[in-house]
């Protein structure tokens, strides 16, 4: 099965990678398409620009098989939903070729904000992978009957359905986050543990995130 790994990747790091590794062996993906996203309307903008996130994102992937980029949304001259992109790479897959869009937990429990976030299902199927400080036990309301009508327990159902069901991987954690990156780096602190050190070599020699 294809998956589809969205963020802002401000920058890629290990927390992102780690994550499709795991789903990828857990799941059984063939592939996972990072699609980095021009600016989500509910977080402030990156620092780095889009040439450099995706720069550091083919840095980062260049000896990762398992990954590719897709970079429409960066592309295009405004901001994109989510949606859209799933709708068109559906159209790209035809309709019977099962698709997953990765999500952390945290980015899950925004998905009530996001444009018409119940669609998504209509096109894929959700994995949300465990991040630390954020229980399973108790999501949101518009989350809960969500989650509770279409959760499957056993990732071989996702291959038995093109798009529709909803997998909730309980990873071992990882608390590498860009946020984190961003402030060691500012402070000078090394980051050689939390993402690539071709990424890292790159940051440092483009000035960002000082
Ligand atoms: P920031 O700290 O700037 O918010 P981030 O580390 O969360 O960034 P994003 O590019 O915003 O990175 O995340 C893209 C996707 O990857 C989101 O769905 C997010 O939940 C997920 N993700 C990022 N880091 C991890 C991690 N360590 N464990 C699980 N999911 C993660």
């Amino acid at each position: 099965m294809r998956a589809l790994f969205g963020g802002t990747f401000d920058p890629i790091h290990h927390g992102h990678l780690q994550l499709g590794q795991a789903l990828a062996q857990l799941v059984g993906l063939q592939r996972i398409t990072l699609l980095p996203n021009r600016q989500p309307h509910y977080r402030t903008p990156p620092l780095a620009t889009i040439e450099q996130r995706l720069t550091m994102i083919q840095l980062a992937i260049q000896e990762e098989p398992l990954f590719t980029i897709d970079d429409r949304e960066l592309r295009r001259p405004t901001p994109s939903y989510t949606l859209d992109s799933l709708q068109a790479i559906r159209d790209e897959l035809g309709v019977q070729q099962p698709l997953a869009f990765i999500l952390g937990q945290d980015a899950f429990l925004t998905l009530p904000h996001w444009h018409q976030w119940q669609q998504l299902l209509h096109y894929s199927h959700l994995l949300v992978g465990s991040r630390p400080g954020y229980s399973s036990d108790h999501w949101p309301p518009p989350l809960q009957s969500y989650w509770a009508a279409r959760q499957v327990m056993e990732p071989q159902r996702l291959h038995q359905a093109p798009q529709g069901y909803l997998y909730f991987a309980s990873l071992p954690p990882s608390p590498i986050s860009a946020t984190l990156i961003r402030q060691r780096l500012q402070r000078n602190e090394s980051c050689c543990q939390l993402l690539p050190a071709s990424v890292q070599a790159y940051i440092q020699q483009q000035g960002l995130y000082r």
